[in-house]
């Protein structure tokens, strides 16, 4: 009897590693035909200078939109026009004062449109860091083979590279075989309610329709996935929506020499940490699981092992994947208590204790899914829950449609080395995990893209929104083949 239970126990083991063996070996990277290089040279210091002038403009967005400096807008869209001449060939519908939109009239504007976009607005400076910049965040320095300053790489370089690519295709009399849109947009850092939101009314009001439309959301990664040695196009189909709840706890309030068993703020407390604690449910599913199917071929042999057999792997993947930030907000719709509020002195008892729970909704997750489970986790009736300001995940546009082969095609070529045998990048469909206008567009393009053409490494990561924000001049060369070779093919 024990002979057979240990023959039958050896039986099963090995045909489970055969399992696993041959599903590893069959996960490996399909062979991408190598492509033509972008046959086109870039006058590298006159289009570094262009961006350093645009850089020079401080168009930063505030929170609060009344300490806007409208001139400094209204300078950068002039000079826009005085830069590029050649855009006077096309038709420009200023959204607003500070919004632009250009139509590029296709040979047949009876089929649909392309729409691609960038926004020229950026980011304060933190008061303070200045000193910590190597090149002062607004003088467009060029030095060491970059362009440095505030909005090099969000998103004032895309945003030169479109506009250098579209003048070189109107100098060379090129005309698209039908209607391109080029939006220019002022206020996509404080949500992009007068810029995106109104380039899409106005579209709607002229019933156009629009086949697919690219805008910024990710880039050509470079060492960015532990275990993938190739870089990587991020071709991101969707962006997370986001929820700020607020939570309220009341009590009687008192002298905090005689407190009861607990105060507004150990309540609150506790209903943090329970949040915390227990994120919500997420898993290896969807767009997710696309991602990982074309990027864990590219993998080292033991996470292309795990990734090749989640039917037996999955929990442990799941687990090891939460561990790491980025890869955790890929998974789930994550959670992160940002603000406070308490008692007003140290000795009072507080009669209100706040916070805001910030929640970045995956599109599996609507926002009365997450207040549902806000509620049941925190499980006290004594915390008052608020939704504050609330927004679903974008919808998830095809990997498969016709807007994501040519993107996908343009960026090949863009990175393409002579005499290669292979494509030069992997190229997956990933989820942008913060907001973008495409959140706008997706309400009038069949799909709605989220690239940048550029490379991205993790010493440039820190520039978003931080110190030293840069891009190399390489990479503003390459943005403005791939938008040439993007709009040439179409
Ligand atoms: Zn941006």
């Amino acid at each position: 009897m024990a002979k057979t239970i240990i023959k039958y126990s050896a039986g099963v083991l090995l045909l489970l590693i055969s399992i696993i063996v041959v599903r590893t070996l069959s996960f490996s990277p399909q062979p991408v035909a190598a492509v033509e290089p972008v046959a086109l040279t870039v006058d590298v210091e006159k289009v570094s200078q262009h961006l350093s002038a645009a850089i020079q403009f401080q168009t930063i967005s505030y929170d609060n939109s009344a300490r806007r400096n409208k001139s400094r807008f209204v300078e950068f869209t002039q000079w826009v026009g005085q830069t590029y001449p050649q855009l006077q060939q096309l038709e420009l519908t200023p959204v607003n004062e500070l919004t632009l939109l250009y139509r590029w009239k296709g040979k047949d504007s009876q089929r649909a449109a392309m729409l691609l976009s960038a926004h020229y607005d950026v980011v304060p400076v933190t008061p303070g860091t200045e000193k910590l910049w190597q090149h002062s965040p607004f003088s467009g320095a060029i030095a060491d083979g970059y362009v440095w300053g505030r909005g090099a790489m969000d998103d004032k370089g895309a945003a030169v590279a479109m506009l250098e690519a579209i003048s070189l295709l109107l100098q060379q009399g090129y005309q698209p075989p039908h209607d391109v849109y080029l939006a220019l947009t002022h206020d996509e850092e404080i949500g992009s309610k007068e810029g995106a939101a109104a380039v899409t009314a106005l579209l709607q009001q002229r019933e156009v329709k629009l086949a697919w439309s690219l805008d910024e959301g990710s880039f050509v990664l470079r060492e960015m996935v532990p275990g993938v040695t190739a870089d990587i196009a991020s071709i991101n189909v969707a962006e997370k929506g986001f929820l700020n709840l607020q939570l309220t706890v009341q009590s009687p309030g008192g002298h905090s020499s005689m407190p009861p068993a607990e105060t507004a703020v150990s309540i609150l407390a506790r209903a943090l940490t329970r949040l915390t604690d227990q994120q919500v449910p997420g898993g290896i599913d969807g767009l997710t699981a696309d991602f990982y199917d074309q990027l864990g071929p590219h993998m080292a042999l033991l996470q292309r092992m795990l990734l090749a057999n989640r039917w037996l792997f999955g929990a442990l993947l799941e687990h090891e994947l939460s561990k790491m930030p980025t890869a955790n907000a890929m998974l789930r719709t994550t959670t992160a208590p940002t603000m406070l509020t308490g008692s007003i002195k140290a000795n009072v008892l507080p009669q209100q204790a706040t916070a805001i729970v910030n929640f970045r909704l995956h599109p599996r997750d609507s926002v009365d899914a997450i207040l549902a489970h806000a509620t049941t986790v925190i499980n006290d009736p004594r915390v008052e829950l608020n939704v504050l300001q609330g927004m679903a995940a974008s919808k998830v546009a095809s990997k498969d449609a016709d807007g994501f082969r040519r993107i996908s095609n343009a960026a090949q070529s863009t990175y393409a080395v002579p005499g290669a045998q292979h494509a030069p990048l992997v190229v997956v469909s990933g989820l942008t995990i913060g907001g973008t206008d495409s959140r706008f567009y997706e309400e009038v393009a069949g799909a709605s893209y989220r690239f940048n053409p550029m490379v991205l490494t993790s010493a440039e990561l820190g520039g978003f929104h931080g110190n030293n924000e840069r891009i190399s001049q390489d990479n503003l060369v390459k943005a403005v083949q791939f938008y040439y070779s993007l709009l040439s093919a179409l």
